[in-house]
Formats: structure tokens, sequence, C-alpha cells
């Protein structure tokens, strides 16, 4: 759908852009991210899927620790073993692998980026995804299933939290200190903490009040609903249930919880954009017949098309490529007025996109009530195919906030309006938080060199050599989306960031090098090229209606050194290739031992 759809306007511009300006202007508040609650003080951040293991601190002296067990981890463990090195840890916090897949388990979780280029390693696990979109169940499944080829579940030490990693100049080590005593004394430090995990809630008045059975859809409790990811939600019959929020998660989680609740209220601050999703079961000869190198390819395709560009061949065709595609042949269209063209493409899409809730909500009302108003980037794009048909339900409510959102939590149930929504159940999904500081979202600090904190290196702006080794902070590889690449598939950037650190682990080890840190050349050489593609970029966000892509509305008051490369991340990961190949690990300060120092 969409490529050719360019014909005549059967809306007003002029009409739409007031209207979204006026949208935006009902949501921005001044407290920006500050509106949200931190989970902790009002929920366990504990693990409600694994009950905890007690042991004996370990003390180890080893080549390497990896710190998180989600894709990040598991990719950089498998490609340290490819490289030969076995002597590592995996640090993580869950009772298993998966990450993001550990703790979100709600009903209806699945991966709404195709399998076949989310799942990594496809090939060299000689695994068949059972649907285009997969299951949260079976993403978990499969992190478990790389734990036990690459021979990691005898690396991890989990349940386990880190809560400092210092640097011994004496040593030239590194010391991970954990909640459970253990200090490991490590040459390399990969930091693969994730980026979208810490939860989050909302600042509303009186949430810590409500006296009925409350979670965040990141640790849902079974035990209050019955059923699981797949539905049945069964101890729900009969009661009255509340979600606050209509999020990625949200859209998912909703059909099912509507199906199990005696009656579901719908508490909406800002409706999102929901395609279609057209799952599937893999087709299986056609699975069969890809040919080798086949994962790389279709993962670079998509990141491509994802970036604005328009490979020769269109690997994947679905809901993303049909909002990105329309804009970049819209541009073409008429190179001298590309940005008019691509923004009357996204009105086209979003028209779309409110034509399809009319299609499928019954009450004219609730209909209007979930149209997006917004351009289509502005929020993360969801596609649903039994999400808006929910709303014809009898047991369903929408509580439109327009766009205030909820205005307070009692112990007997929410205030919208003035009225007061009585419930037994309250689930939040309020999502996780971005913009904090990521030393703040990995639940722990760095100090490097000098005594100096990462922390306070964030706060003054990054400095870095490709996003992922940093000033003044030897043999340390931190995955984040500061000055780094990043996709709407961001396991494509895992696998690139992992096969990166791997490689310099391996040069560095292979050159029995002390340390490797970057140069402060060459963290300002990066900075210019990240700068450099910096053009014009948050001129789009800034007209966007508020939310976590731009800072709840409120660009401008950060570093901007921590900004990301917002790039093509097929051009960034073309330099990690040829950075590699080239085999001079330029920008990099090798040092061989105390006295003798390699500058490359
Ligand atoms: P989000 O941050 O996307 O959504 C939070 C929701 O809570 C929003 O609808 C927000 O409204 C609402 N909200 C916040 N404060 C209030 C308030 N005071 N009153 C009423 N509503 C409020 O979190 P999600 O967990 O849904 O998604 C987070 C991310 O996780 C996604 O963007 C995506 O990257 C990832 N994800 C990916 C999936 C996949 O298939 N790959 C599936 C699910 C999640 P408002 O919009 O107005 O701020």
């Amino acid at each position: 759908m969409g490529r050719q759809d360019q014909g005549e306007l059967r809306f007003s511009p002029e009409e739409l852009r007031r209207k979204y300006a006026a949208e935006r202007e009902k949501r921005l508040r001044p407290d920006g991210i500050a509106q949200y609650r931190d989970f902790a003080g009002i929920f366990s951040e504990d693990d409600p899927y694994t009950p905890r293991v007690e042991r004996l601190p370990r003390h180890e002296t080893i080549d390497v620790v990896v710190i998180g067990g989600g894709f990040g981890g598991l990719l950089t463990a498998a490609e340290l073993r490819k490289a030969g090195i076995g002597d590592f840890r995996i640090v993580e916090k869950a009772g298993d692998f998966g990450g993001t897949w550990y703790w979100n388990r709600y009903p209806g979780v699945r991966c709404d980026v195709e399998s076949y280029i989310y799942l990594p390693l496809l090939e060299e696990m000689g695994y068949e995804p059972r649907e285009r979109y997969a299951t949260g169940a079976e993403i978990l499944a499969y992190c478990q299933q790389i734990g036990r080829r690459y021979a990691l579940y005898e690396t991890a030490l989990f349940q386990t939290a880190v809560t400092e990693v210092r640097w011994s100049e004496k040593n030239r080590r590194w010391s991970v200190l954990t909640d459970r005593g253990d200090v490991l004394d490590a040459r390399f430090v990969v930091v693969a903490g994730g980026v979208l995990h810490k939860p989050k809630l909302p600042g509303i008045p009186g949430i810590e009040t409500f006296a009925g059975e409350s979670f965040h859809t990141s640790r849902w409790d079974y035990a209050v609903t019955g059923g699981d990811a797949g539905g049945g939600l069964d101890k729900l019959a009969g009661k009255r249930v509340g979600i606050i929020g209509t999020g990625a998660t949200a859209v998912q989680a909703i059909p099912l919880l509507a199906q199990g609740a005696g009656h579901l209220h719908v508490f909406q601050r800002t409706p999102s954009g929901v395609g279609e999703r057209g799952n599937a079961t893999t087709d299986r000869q056609w699975y069969a017949a890809l040919a080798p190198g086949w994962q790389r390819e279709r993962m670079a395709n998509f990141t491509s098309i994802t970036a604005g560009q328009v490979p020769d061949r269109i690997l994947v065709e679905d809901g993303w490529t049909d909002v990105f595609l329309p804009l970049v042949d819209a541009a073409a269209s008429d190179p001298a007025n590309a940005a008019e063209q691509r923004e009357l493409a996204d009105m086209r899409n979003m028209e779309r996109i409110r034509a399809r809730v009319d299609a499928l909500v019954d009450d004219p009302v609730t209909a209007e009530a979930l149209k997006p108003y917004y351009h289509q980037m502005c929020k993360r794009p969801c596609f649903h195919d039994e999400y808006l048909a929910t709303f014809n339900r009898p047991n369903v409510t929408l509580v439109d906030t327009d766009g205030v959102g909820v205005e307070r939590i009692t112990p007997k149930g929410v205030v919208v309006g003035g009225t007061e929504y009585e419930l037994d159940c309250l689930i939040h999904a309020s999502g996780f938080e971005v913009a904090t500081i990521q030393t703040r979202r990995l639940g722990f600090d760095m100090i490097g060199r000098a005594g100096q904190s990462l922390e306070a290196s964030l706060e003054r702006g990054a400095e870095t050599l490709f996003g992922l080794h940093r000033l003044g902070f030897p043999n340390l590889f931190l995955f984040s989306t500061t000055q780094a690449g990043a996709s709407i598939n961001f396991v494509h950037v895992l696998v690139e960031l992992a096969e990166h650190a791997a490689y310099v682990i391996r040069k560095a080890r292979e050159q029995g090098a002390t340390t490797v840190e970057p140069s402060r050349e060459a963290t300002e050489g990066w900075l210019r090229i990240v700068l450099s593609r910096l053009q014009g970029f948050g001129e789009f966000q800034r007209q966007c209606t508020p939310g976590y892509f731009n800072n709840e509305g409120n660009l401008g008051g950060g570093v901007l050194r921590n900004v990301g490369f917002v790039g093509d991340a097929n051009e960034y990961f073309a330099m990690l290739h040829e950075w590699r190949a080239a085999e001079r690990m330029e920008g990099l300060v090798l040092t061989i031992d105390a006295q003798q120092e390699m500058t490359r």
C-alpha cells in the first residue's frame, strides 16, 4: 500500500496544520519529563518471575564482564565466543536471559518489527520463526536458546545487579561490584544495559492511594488477572478494570484485557496511530529457500528504508515501510519542495490511519477520540488488527482526557473531568524512562581515569568514538544511543555494536594491550561527524505533540553532545565495517605496558 497513492488531496493541509498545533498545545506542560514518578517508590521492582536464590559472593579475575543479558549482552557474548574469548561473565539483574522480553510478559506481547530481521543470528542458529511478528514468549525462548547454543548459562550471574564499575589505575583493570557482594576484576567491560527498561509512572496526584490491585505492564501480575500472555485472564471476570496509557504496550494488551474483564475503562491522553499488522505464519518454503547471508541483507534493507532511503529492491514490505516509503517517494517527486511534499505524504498516511478508525469503530464519538492528530513519527506508530474494534465491545469504555491526562487517583478509582470511575484493578501502561541520564537508568555509575564519573561526563556532554568508546574510560564499551547509530529495528544496532566491541577486544588481546581507549582527537573528530548529520534535525520534533521522542515537547534543554548519530544508520555501520577492514585501530590508543604507548 501507499507507494503510488498520491492522488488529489481530500483534506486541507492548512486546517490539518492548525489542528495538529492545537492538539499539541493542549498537551504541552511546563514540567516535561518531570511529570513522571519514580516507579520504585510505589511498586516493587522485584522480579515476579523467578524466585530469588541465595548464593555466596564471588571474587574473580577475568577478561571481560558483560553487563546485561538481553540481546545486546547475548550478542556480545556470542561474538566473544566466536572470537575464541571464553573468559567472561554476563551479569544480569533478571532471573534469566531475555532483557526487555524477560520483563515484558503482558497479555498480547509481541514484537511488531518483523521476526526475520528482529531475531538475531537466525542463520547461525538454524532457527525458523513461527510467525512474521513473534510473540514475546517465542522471543524469550529464543534468547534462552542463544544462551544454550553459545554456552552462556555457565557464564551468567543472574539476579545480580551491578552497583558500581570502577577503574583501577594501578591494575589497569575494572572492578565490577554487585548487590551480591561480588567483586569481578575485569580487563574489559561491555555495558549492554538496555535503553527502554526502567519503568516510569504517570505523576498523577493520589497514585499511591489506590486501594485495589495495581501494577505496571512490565511487571504484569498474573496472580491478579489469571491467564497468561496468550490471554484467558479469567480472574478479571466480573471485575472493573482500568488501564492508563494507550501507547504500543497498551495497544497490544487492551484486546485481551477486554476479553477477560467484567468492564474495562481505557484512560487515554493521546491516541496512538494504529495501522494494520497483517501477521502470518512463516511460509516455510520461502524461508528454506533464502540464500545464505539473507538476514543481514534484509536487516540493512529495512534500516535503509526507515532511514529515508530507497534501496534497489525492497525486501520488507509492511506497516513500517508503509510509513516511510510514501515520504521518500513524495520528496523525490519534487526535490525542490521536498519538505512540503514529505509533509503532505505524512498527512495522507495519517488520513488513512484516521479513516481506519472510522471503518473499524462503530460509535462516532469514540472513533473521533481515537484519531491521532499529529505527524506519524511524532509518536511510535503501532500496528494491530484487533485493537480498534475492541472499542465496539459493550464492556469497554474509552475515557478520553482530551490531552490533559488523568486528573486524580483515589483509593476507589480514577478521576477524569470530575467523574470518579470506580475500579477493582488499575494497570499502568505508562512506559519507560528514555530521556533521563543513562547512569540513572542503568542503576550504577562508572568511575574512570582520575576518579571521573560517567554521570558527570554525560552532564558535561559525551566524548566518544562511535558512541561506543568513552574518553577517560579505557577498556569500556558502552551501548547507548549517545553519538551512536539507531534503527527502528534496534537489534540491528546491537548486532553491529556487539561485533565491533568483540573485534576491538580480540585485537587488543592479540596485541598484548593492557588498555585500549579513544584519543581526544578521535572523539573530537567523531563529534564533528555526529554534528554534521544534525542539520535540520529537531525541526520536525519541535512541532510534534509531546512524547518521549521529543523529550515531552521540551527539546533544546539537553546537552547537544549527547545526541545520537541521526544520519542513516547503515552509513554508521559502514564506518564501523571500514574501520575494522583497515585493521589500524585508528583513533584508539593501545597501551602495551605501563611504559610503552602506541598511538594509532
Ligand atoms: P509509552 O511511553 O509509549 O506510552 C505511555 C502511555 O501512557 C502514553 O499513552 C501516555 O500518553 C500515557 N500517559 C502518561 N501519563 C499519563 C497521564 N498522566 N494520564 C494518562 N495517560 C498518561 O509506553 P509503552 O510501554 O506503551 O511503550 C514504550 C515503548 O516500548 C514503545 O514506544 C516501543 O518502543 C516499545 N514497545 C515495542 C513493542 C514492539 O512491538 N516492538 C511493543 C510495546 C512496546 P501520551 O501519549 O499523551 O504521553
